[in-house]
C-alpha cells in the first residue's frame, strides 16, 4: 500500500463520473473531477429508473433482473431523485404480441424483488412486492372510468383512474399492466451531486474544465486541462474515463482500441393545461422500435408538463443518429447537425415540428391529449453503447489498460455496480485500503436536505432553459 493518498482523475461529470466520485469519496483517495460544462449531470437525459426493464420486451430476462437490482441500489442512493408513480404498460390492438407474453418475466421480477427484500429490508423501495404489478381487464378499467380522480393516489386503482378516463379503450389490448416502474428526475439528482461533491473535502470539483491531452509516464497519468483559457498539467495514479458519448476521444488520446456505438435521441416536453392539477402514471404504448408504430412514452412532470418519446425516426430516433467506431478511431462520428444541437442549441421550428409529432403519436391512444402544446426545448443528447449490439441495456465498466477504467453505462442505474468494480480494481492495485470495498451503506450518505436539493434543481433548470416545474417530483415531496 502506498503511503501517499492515491490521486484519482475522473474525466466527465455526468451521472457515471459523479456517482463514481460520490462513492470513491468514502475512501482516503484524493479525487479530481473534471467536467467541461458549468454543472454536473448535464449530458443526455434520463427519466425512467427501469426497475425491471419492463419497457424493453426485446431484452433478456437476465438483463431485466440485473436492472431490477441495480435500480433498487440507485433508488436507495438517490431517494430524492425518484418519482414514485407507477407505469401503465398497454399493447396497442394492432400488436401481434399479446400481453400474456410479458407475464412470465413480471412473475420472475416479482419473485426476485421478494428475495432482495429478504436479503435486506432496505431494498423495499418499490412498494409491497405482492403488488409489484397488477393486471386490469376491460371491465375493471370501465369501472374505474366512472370514479372521481384522486388528488394524491395511494392505491394502484387510484393511479389508474386518469388512464381509464382518457384512453381510447378500443385501441388497446387487455389486460393492461400496471407495474411499479418509477420515474427519475435528472435535475434533482444533478442538484444532489452538485451539493455533495462541491462540499466534500477530498473531492476537487473542476467545473468548466476540459481535459485536452493525456500522457502516460510509468505509473502516472499526466493530464492537461483548460479552465477559462488557463492551462494546467497534473499527475494522477489512476484515470477514470467517464466522458459519456465522448469516451472514445479519451481512448484515442491514450491509444487504446475498442468497439462502441453512439446514439443521438431526444424526448419532447409538452404542456397539457387541462391536466395541470392531476397526477398521472407513466404510460407506455408498446410498439416496434424504428417503425411509425414505435413505442410511445408519456412521462408526467408537475404542473401539466409531460415528457414524450416516440420510438420512430421522426420523433425520438433520427436517421443517421446511430453511429459506430472504426478501426482508426474509438470515437464514433456523429453527423454535424447532432453535434450542433448538443453543443449549441435547437432551432425553434424543429422543436415545434417534432414535439407536435410526439403529441400526435400519443394522442392516437389518448385523444384529449391532442390539445397539448410545446412545453420547452427537448431533453436530448448522445449516449454510448459499448460493443456492437444496439439493444444492449446493461453495461458497467472496462479496464482496457492498467490503472485505467472506462465507464460504459447504458442505463444510469448501472453506475453503482460500475463504481464498485472500480473500487475493486483500486484495491487490487493497492491504491486504496480493502476496507473501502465494503458495500456502501447508502442511507448513511443522505446528508443533503430535500429542500436544498429542490432549490438547486430549480437553478439547474433555469441555467439550462427548462421550466422550473421540471425540478419537482410529481408526487408532492411531503406525501412520499
Ligand atoms: C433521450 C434519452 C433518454 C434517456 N432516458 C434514459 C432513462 O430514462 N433512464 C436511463 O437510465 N437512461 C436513459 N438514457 C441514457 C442516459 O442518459 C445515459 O446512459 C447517461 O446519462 C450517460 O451518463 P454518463 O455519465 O456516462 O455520460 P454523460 O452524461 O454524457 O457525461 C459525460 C460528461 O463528460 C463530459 N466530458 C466529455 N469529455 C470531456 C473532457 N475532455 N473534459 C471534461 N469533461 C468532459 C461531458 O461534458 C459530460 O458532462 C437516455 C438517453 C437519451 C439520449
Amino acid at each position: 500500500m502506498s503511503k501517499n493518498k492515491a490521486k484519482i482523475a475522473i474525466v466527465g461529470g455526468g451521472i457515471a463520473g459523479s456517482t463514481a466520485a460520490l462513492l470513491l469519496s468514502r475512501t482516503d483517495a484524493e479525487i479530481t473531477l473534471f467536467e467541461k460544462t458549468p454543472s454536473l449531470v448535464s449530458g443526455p437525459p434520463f427519466c425512467h429508473l427501469h426497475a425491471g426493464g419492463n419497457l424493453y420486451p426485446e431484452i433478456s430476462d437476465e438483463q431485466c433482473l440485473t436492472l431490477l437490482k441495480q435500480s433498487i441500489d440507485f433508488a436507495r442512493l438517490y431517494p430524492y431523485g425518484v418519482d414514485h408513480r407507477p407505469t401503465v404498460i398497454a399493447l396497442p390492438e394492432y400488436c401481434s404480441r399479446r400481453t400474456g407474453h410479458l407475464l412470465p418475466r413480471l412473475q420472475k421480477l416479482q419473485a426476485h424483488y421478494e428475495t432482495l427484500i429478504e436479503d435486506d429490508v432496505k431494498n423495499k423501495v418499490l412498494g409491497d412486492p405482492s403488488v409489484y404489478f397488477k393486471l386490469y381487464d376491460r371491465a375493471q378499467i370501465e369501472t374505474l372510468r366512472n370514479k372521481e380522480i384522486v388528488a394524491i393516489p395511494k392505491t394502484l386503482d387510484e393511479w389508474m383512474i386518469p388512464f381509464a378516463k382518457e384512453t381510447d379503450l378500443d385501441k388497446i389490448q387487455f389486460p393492461v399492466i400496471l407495474v411499479q416502474e418509477y420515474g427519475l428526475n435528472l435535475f434533482r439528482i444533478g442538484a444532489r451531486l452538485m451539493l455533495s461533491l462541491d462540499a466534500h473535502p477530498s473531492v476537487d470539483l473542476r467545473l468548466s474544465t476540459s481535459v485536452t491531452k493525456i500522457e502516460k509516464n510509468d505509473d502516472q497519468w499526466i493530464l492537461h486541462s483548460n479552465t477559462h483559457n488557463t492551462e494546467q498539467t497534473e499527475n494522477f495514479d489512476y484515470l477514470i474515463n467517464a466522458a459519456g458519448y465522448q469516451t472514445g476521444k479519451i481512448d484515442d488520446m491514450i491509444g487504446v482500441s475498442c468497439q462502441r456505438m453512439v446514439e443521438f435521441k431526444a424526448a419532447y416536453v409538452s404542456q397539457w393545461e387541462n391536466e395541470a392539477t392531476h397526477l398521472w402514471p407513466e404510460i407506455i404504448f408498446q410498439g416496434e422500435r424504428g417503425t411509425p408504430r414505435g413505442m410511445g412514452q408519456f412521462t408526467p412532470y408537475p404542473q401539466g408538463y409531460f415528457q414524450l418519446h416516440g420510438m420512430t425516426k421522426d420523433i425520438t430516433l433520427y436517421e443517421g443518429g446511430l453511429v459506430a467506431s472504426t478501426a482508426l478511431s474509438c470515437q464514433p462520428k456523429l453527423p454535424q447537425n447532432f453535434i450542433e444541437k448538443i453543443e449549441d442549441s435547437w432551432r425553434w421550428e424543429e422543436t415545434v415540428e417534432r414535439t407536435k409529432k410526439a403529441i400526435e403519436h400519443l394522442a392516437r391512444f389518448i385523444p384529449s391529449f391532442a390539445t397539448a402544446k410545446v412545453g420547452s426545448k427537448p431533453l436530448f443528447g448522445a449516449q454510448q453503447i459499448p460493443g456492437t449490439d444496439p439493444t444492449l441495456r446493461v453495461a458497467e465498466v472496462a479496464f482496457a489498460l492498467p490503472r485505467y477504467a472506462r465507464c460504459e453505462i447504458v442505463k444510469v442505474s448501472s453506475t453503482i455496480d460500475m463504481s464498485h468494480a472500480i473500487l475493486d480494481d483500486l484495491v487490487k492495485l493497492g491504491l486504496i485500503e480493502a476496507s473501502a470495498h465494503n458495500t456502501v451503506a447508502f442511507e448513511t450518505m443522505q446528508q443533503t436536505r430535500e429542500e436544498n436539493i429542490t432549490k438547486q434543481a430549480e437553478v439547474l433548470c433555469q441555467m439550462r432553459e427548462y421550466p422550473k416545474a421540471l425540478a419537482h417530483r410529481c408526487v408532492p415531496e411531503a406525501s412520499n
